[in-house]
């Protein structure tokens, strides 16, 4: 019989697929790492994984334990589903900014959710960082995973990630391109390629413009999952060679071809990956490799990034780039 012992065993090992169709008039291969393949539908199922599993290591997570995060999306899944196949619980903290389908599809694995005001100040008690902080502080046996400094979060990319692209390319890949927000998978995957490479393969970040990483200030961008206003102890400054700025409306666009012209139906840092992706890839022949990565499923943007109200309400469907309408013959 052939099965699997649990969803578990289902994380990583994702598939490659050459885009063929965004990159007309570019000599380069150019590969997606589609992560939406991952149990949770994310990349983030694979630092769950190990993070919890370090953690049960150390002893920081002890039997019947409860795992308590402030997240609202893709790490609470994958928290959430590895937690209740190993008998712990979760309990999540978010703002009451996010929306209602996000904070039910983590009640549905079985996760506690609390929701905090928004329009609080930071030190007030109600607030986002100090309810979960009392969280950990009251409750028996918790332990708060903290994917922006846990070390764990890099090297799950180090040790997965990065030896999946090397393998699947057969040692061809040089450039990589992924999208960053804790940091965590351009640390661990970059640094992996750029050990087993001898140097060879280039590391670049795509970051939503304003992003501390491509030098803004922390300014608002609508991109999901990636930039920070902040530097999180998990991004390794070395690693990068390069970090490309993408506009939201550049993101966007590049999401919405993705679904109708190669199938892949991701979220919004995926577009934006795959701009960075394709303007490295305009620099590069025929021998190059670029490999992306395209983080999760666009499932959970169908009423922002494939509503066409939506888009044009932020000016996003005007004249002057290639995406087109959602319903609009190309
Ligand atoms: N895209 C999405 C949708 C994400 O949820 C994340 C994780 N925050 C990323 C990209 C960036 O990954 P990382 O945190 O490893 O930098």
């Amino acid at each position: 019989m052939q099965f699997h012992d649990s969803m578990i065993e289902l994380v990583g090992n994702t598939p490659l697929v050459k885009l063929n169709h965004v990159t007309e008039g570019l000599s380069a291969t150019v590969l997606a790492k589609v992560e939406y393949f991952n149990p949770g539908g994310s990349v983030k199922d694979r630092i769950a994984l190990r993070m919890i599993e370090a953690a049960e290591e150390s002893g920081e997570l002890r039997p019947g334990g409860t795992i308590v995060e402030p997240t609202s999306g893709n790490t609470g899944v994958g928290l959430a589903i590895v937690a209740q196949q190993k008998g712990y619980k979760c309990v999540f903290v978010c703002p009451d900014k996010v929306s209602t389908d996000k904070i039910n599809v983590l009640r549905a694995y079985g996760a506690e959710v609390v929701v905090c005001p928004t329009a609080v100040d930071p030190s007030h008690p109600d607030s986002y960082y100090n309810v979960s902080d009392r969280l950990v502080r009251e409750t028996p046996n918790a332990w708060k995973p903290d994917q922006y400094s846990n070390p764990h979060n890099p090297l799950s990319h180090y040790h997965s990630t990065g030896p999946e692209i090397w393998e699947q390319t057969e040692g061809r890949i040089t450039h990589f391109v992924t999208g960053v927000g804790t940091g965590g998978t351009i640390s661990g995957t970059g640094r992996y390629l750029k050990e087993v490479s001898g140097g060879k393969v280039a590391v670049i970040g795509a970051d939503p413009e304003g992003s501390v990483y491509s030098g803004g200030s922390g300014r608002p961008y609508l991109v999901e999952g990636v930039g920070e206003d902040f530097w999180p102890d998990a991004y390794d400054r070395e690693v990068a060679d390069e970090i490309v700025p993408v506009s939201d409306r550049d993101s966007f666009r590049m999401t919405r071809r993705l679904a109708r012209e190669e199938g892949l139906l991701v979220g919004g840092s995926c577009g934006m990956a795959v701009v960075g992706a394709l303007e490295v890839a305009g620099r590069l022949g025929p021998d190059d490799v670029v490999v992306v990565l395209l983080p999760d499923s666009g499932r959970g943007y169908l009423s922002k990034i494939f509503n066409d109200e939506w888009m044009a309400d932020y000016g996003f469907l005007e004249e002057g780039g290639p995406a087109a309408r959602v319903g609009e013959v190309l």
